[in-house]
C-alpha cells in the first residue's frame, strides 16, 4: 500500500501522514472490531481505483460494515438521519456490496428476483410495523453501530444542536458554545475539541473559491449532509487555524443528476454505478465524448471539469440504448418502474433515434451520430480505441461481466435511446483544515493550536485531492478520529503517542 500511495501522491506524499495512516489503520479496525464489536466484510472483488499502478491491490483492501437491524438503537432509531430518498428504493437502503447487483438482475435471474422480492417484502412489513425500514446497510449501519456504542458508554448524543463558537482561554481551546434547541450552552472539554462538521461542500462561497469549476448554486451538486456549511473551518480560523486549499482537487467528485420531485423540490442521485456499464457513453454539449466512462467517478469528473468544453454548468449527458436501459436503468430511471413522469418532467430524455435524441438535447445531429457510430464500430468487438474504456480492473468490477467481450463496452444500437444530464458533484471535500499527523489543527507557521483537532471532511485530506480507492474518505475519517482520541488520552497521561 505504501508503494501504491507513493505513486498515487507523487510530490504530495507526506511520509509522516502516510505512516500514521498505515500504522493506525489496522489498529483502528482492530479497536472497532474487538473492543466496540463492529463487524466488517472485506470486499475481495473491489480493486484499487488505479489497478495498474505499482502496489495497487486487485481486491481485498476495502471494508464494508455488515448490515444491522435498526432495533439495536431502540427508540433512538428515530434520530438516525433517514436515507436520501433518491439514493434509496422507496426509502429502503440497498447494500452497495451485495444487494445492488441483484436489483440490476431483477426479472432476469431467478435468484436475484427472489432476493429482491424478499427484501421488499421485509421492508413493507417494517414500514407497516415501525414506520421505517429496519434493515440498515452501508453508512446507516456504521453510524447506528457507532451510536449504539456511545449510548452503551452513557455518552449523550445531541442532535439538531450546532456548535457555533469555540471557547478559547489562554490560547487553548477548552470548549464550544453549542446551540441546543434555541439555547446557547457553553460546553467545556477537559481534553480537547474535535471539529467534525463534514466540511464546506454546501457553503457556496467557500466551495466556489476552492473548486476549479464554477460551483455556485445550480452549477454543482453536493450529496453531503445539508448542514455541511463550513462551521468547522470557520471555528478553526477563529482559533488561528486555516483551510488548506493547495490540493489537487478540492472535492471528492461524483457525477450527479438532479431529480425533480412531485412537490416541486428536487433531490439528487449519483451515477457511479451506471457511468461505466456497457451500452452507455457520456458526451459533452458538443456531442463528443471526453473520457473513458469506466474509470472511477472521481477521475471521470476530474476529466470533465478539466475539459475546455465542459461548459457552465460543467456537465455531460449520459446516453444509452434500450438494451442497456432495460438492464441497468439510467440514474433515477429504473427499468422495473414506470418512467413516463420522468420523461414529462425533463429528467429523462427518450427518442426513437440518435438524431432525434440529439435534437432534444440541443446537440448537433451529425456530431452525435458520428460519435455514436464511431463508438459502435469498435464496440461491436468490445474495443474503445479512442478512450480505452474497459481496459482496467476497476472498470470491470463496476461493469457487467455476464456477457459480451468487454464488461464495459457494447454498441448503442437498439432504440429507443435515453439520456440524462449529469452535473459535476461531490461526496465530500479534500481541501480542509490543515492539521498535523496527530489531527491537531495547525496555524500557518506549523504550530499546533492547543486543544483543537479536525477530522473527517473538516480535515485537509491525507490524499491531497487524489482518490486512490474505495473508502478514501471514511477510512481517513475513522483513522484520524481514532488518532485524535488516542492523542488526547495520551496527553492527559503526560505522554504523546506519535509526536
Ligand atoms: C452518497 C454517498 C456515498 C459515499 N460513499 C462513500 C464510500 O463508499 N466510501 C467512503 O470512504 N466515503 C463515501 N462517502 C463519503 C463519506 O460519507 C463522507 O466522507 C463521510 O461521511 C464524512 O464524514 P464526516 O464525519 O466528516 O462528515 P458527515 O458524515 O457529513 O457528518 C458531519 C455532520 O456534522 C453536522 N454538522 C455540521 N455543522 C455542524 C455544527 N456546527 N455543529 C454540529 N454538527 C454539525 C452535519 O449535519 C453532519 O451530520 C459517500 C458520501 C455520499 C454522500
Amino acid at each position: 500500500m505504501e508503494t501504491y500511495l507513493k505513486t498515487e501522491l507523487g510530490n504530495d506524499y507526506n511520509k509522516e501522514f502516510i505512516e500514521t495512516y498505515l500504522t493506525q489503520g489496522p489498529e483502528m479496525v482492530d479497536f472497532f472490531v474487538n473492543e466496540i464489536g463492529i463487524p466488517f466484510n472485506v470486499q475481495y472483488k473491489m480493486p484499487d481505483y488505479h489497478p495498474t499502478q505499482p502496489g495497487a491491490s486487485q481486491g481485498g483492501r476495502s471494508l464494508h460494515v455488515k448490515p444491522v437491524n435498526g432495533s439495536i438503537l431502540g427508540k433512538e432509531l428515530r434520530r438516525l438521519r433517514p436515507l436520501m430518498r433518491e439514493l434509496s428504493l422507496f426509502g429502503m437502503g440497498v447494500s452497495s456490496g451485495s444487494d445492488l447487483s441483484h436489483f440490476y438482475k431483477f426479472g432476469r435471474s431467478v435468484t436475484s428476483t427472489i432476493r429482491v422480492m424478499t427484501l421488499l417484502t421485509k421492508y413493507g412489513y417494517d414500514m407497516v410495523r415501525h414506520g421505517r425500514g429496519q434493515a440498515l446497510v452501508n453508512g446507516n449501519a456504521l453510524i447506528a453501530r457507532l451510536a449504539r456504542a456511545l449510548l452503551d458508554l452513557g455518552t449523550p448524543i445531541w442532535t439538531s444542536s450546532p456548535a457555533n463558537e469555540l471557547i478559547i482561554e489562554n490560547g487553548r481551546v477548552v470548549g464550544a458554545v453549542v446551540n441546543s434547541y434555541g439555547r446557547n450552552i457553553r460546553v467545556r472539554a477537559s481534553r480537547g475539541v474535535v471539529l467534525a462538521s463534514g466540511g464546506f461542500a454546501h457553503n457556496l462561497e467557500r466551495r466556489s473559491a476552492v473548486y476549479r469549476h464554477p460551483a455556485l448554486a445550480d452549477e454543482h451538486i453536493s450529496l453531503t449532509a445539508p448542514g455541511n456549511v463550513g462551521d468547522g473551518a470557520r471555528m478553526a480560523e477563529s482559533a488561528g487555524g486555516y483551510v488548506d486549499v493547495d490540493v489537487k482537487n478540492g472535492g471528492a467528485w461524483m457525477p450527479v443528476s438532479r431529480v425533480p420531485r412531485p412537490d416541486g423540490t428536487w433531490g439528487a442521485i449519483l451515477h457511479s454505478v451506471n457511468q461505466g456499464k456497457p451500452g452507455m457513453i457520456a458526451v459533452l454539449r458538443t456531442g463528443k465524448r471526453f473520457s473513458d466512462e469506466s474509470i472511477s467517478y472521481h477521475d471521470f469528473i476530474e476529466n470533465l471539469i478539466a475539459h475546455p468544453d465542459a461548459g457552465r454548468p460543467a456537465g455531460a449527458f449520459i446516453i444509452c440504448d434500450h438494451r442497456a436501459f432495460s438492464k441497468y436503468g439510467l440514474g433515477y430511471a429504473k427499468p422495473f418502474l414506470p418512467i413516463g413522469k420522468l420523461v414529462e418532467s425533463g429528467y429523462l430524455y427518450r427518442a426513437k433515434s440518435i438524431e432525434d435524441l440529439a435534437d432534444q438535447l440541443g446537440i448537433d445531429r451529425a456530431t452525435l451520430s458520428k460519435t455514436v457510430s464511431d463508438y459502435n464500430r469498435h464496440a461491436a468487438n468490445g474495443e474503445d480505441p479512442e478512450f480505452g474504456k474497459g481496459e482496467n480492473a476497476y472498470g470491470h468490477y463496476l461493469g457487467d461481466g455476464s456477457g459480451g467481450t468487454n464488461p464495459n463496452v457494447a454498441p448503442l444500437d437498439e432504440g429507443p435511446y435515453y439520456a440524462v444530464w449529469m452535473y459535476a458533484g461531490d461526496i465530500g471535500n479534500f481541501a480542509g483544515i490543515r492539521t498535523d499527523a496527530n489531527a491537531r489543527v495547525v496555524s500557518k507557521d506549523g504550530s499546533p493550536v492547543p486543544g483543537l483537532f479536525a477530522v473527517g471532511n473538516d480535515m485537509a485530506s491525507v490524499f491531497r485531492g487524489r482518490y486512490p480507492g474505495g473508502g478514501s474518505l471514511i477510512g481517513p475519517a475513522m483513522i484520524f478520529g481514532f488518532v485524535a482520541s488516542k492523542y488526547m488520552a495520551a496527553e492527559a497521561k503526560g505522554a504523546k503517542p506519535f509526536a
